[in-house]
């Protein structure tokens, strides 16, 4: 491991006041799940480590205003504690559940979650679905960026230099909306997404009105499914209709070969996982058939 200078700040300005004064030669420590294996590993510059672990101001998961808001220190097993979260947005609340196991869910939090923008992040992809934003502050000034612009490139964000992430918000979506989730890893715990959907539709008797549909590991950024989510509004939501809008993000998706999936098998997943989350937000049986293990590779 590197040498570092080492500071662990207990307010967001103290914090902004030293990564304002390093240019670029600092490292941000939130629950270290990432940035600890990656300083062992010796992937990161040395410098300046600033641990904001302990800014509590940055911990909190509330509502407002028809509005939740979650501070970037919020932990995944803060997430799956709150009645918030699960009564508003059981999108996230499942993303939680089935995100790493205990042990990371304890020190992992969502601002570190999304800072890393893998295009894997779960909680990115229904974040992405509530139409989240994130909020990116600096000494003395502060501004508010779309999810879906936050995420520039693979492993790239919007992030500026002095800047940290310190809040994702999203309207509370409308008490009708219907919300679904799948991920496929390798296996059930403690695995990075082959394949990760998150969907909310709302509907009006037998038609979609509305569907924001989000997709994970399939591109080098988490992204929203748009020419997908366009193929079903406004279309009455049979069982061709969803698999039309399956098709549709499985020819949206860009993946890659990578260690975990091949991308053909990747775009396969896509399709089935698609069709598999709408059709468990609407209550419909899923009738596609189960990905096969072997095809893994
Ligand atoms: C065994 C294991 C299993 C995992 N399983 C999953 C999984 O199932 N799903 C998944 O999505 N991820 C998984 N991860 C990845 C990791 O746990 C998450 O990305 C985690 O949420 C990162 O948050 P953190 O607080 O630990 O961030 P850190 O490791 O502290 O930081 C990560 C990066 O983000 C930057 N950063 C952190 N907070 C901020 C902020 N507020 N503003 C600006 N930059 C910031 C840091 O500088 C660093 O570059 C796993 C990791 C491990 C080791």
């Amino acid at each position: 491991m590197r040498e570092f200078d080492f500071l662990a700040p207990k307010s967001l300005n103290a914090a902004l006041r030293a990564i304002g004064e390093k240019g670029l030669n600092y490292t941000l420590l939130a629950g270290g799940s990432n940035a600890i294996p990656d300083m062992r590993a010796g992937k990161t510059a040395s410098g300046l480590l600033v641990d904001i672990g302990g800014i509590r101001s940055l911990k909190y998961i509330k509502e407002e205003a028809g509005t939740v808001r979650i501070g970037a220190l919020a932990t995944l097993a803060e997430l799956l504690d709150s009645p918030i979260i699960r009564s508003r947005a059981p999108v996230l609340w499942e993303a939680a559940r089935r995100f790493a196991g205990p042990l990371v869910r304890n020190r992992a939090t969502v601002g570190g979650n999304l800072a890393e923008a893998s295009p894997a992040a779960d909680t990115a992809v229904p974040l992405l679905a509530l139409k989240a934003r994130v909020k990116l502050e600096r000494l003395q000034a502060s501004r508010t960026v779309g999810l879906d612009k936050f995420f520039t490139g693979y492993r790239k964000n919007a992030l500026k230099p002095g800047e940290i992430l310190t809040e994702v918000s999203f309207p509370i979506p409308p008490p009708e909306t219907k919300q679904g989730y799948c991920k496929m890893g390798r296996r059930r715990a403690m695995a990075v997404s082959v394949v990760s959907v998150a969907a909310l539709v709302r509907m009006d008797g037998k038609s979609c009105t509305d569907l924001s549909l989000a997709l994970g590991a399939v591109a080098p950024t988490p992204l929203r499914a748009l020419k997908a989510e366009a193929a079903l509004r406004s279309r009455v939501a049979s069982k061709g209709a969803l698999r039309s809008c399956a098709r549709a993000a499985a020819a949206e998706a860009q993946p890659i070969d990578d260690l975990r999936a091949s991308a053909a098998y990747r775009r396969r997943i896509c399709q089935v996982l698609v069709n598999r989350t709408l059709c468990q937000a609407l209550g419909l049986e899923d009738e596609s058939p189960a990905p096969a293990k072997e095809e893994i590779g």
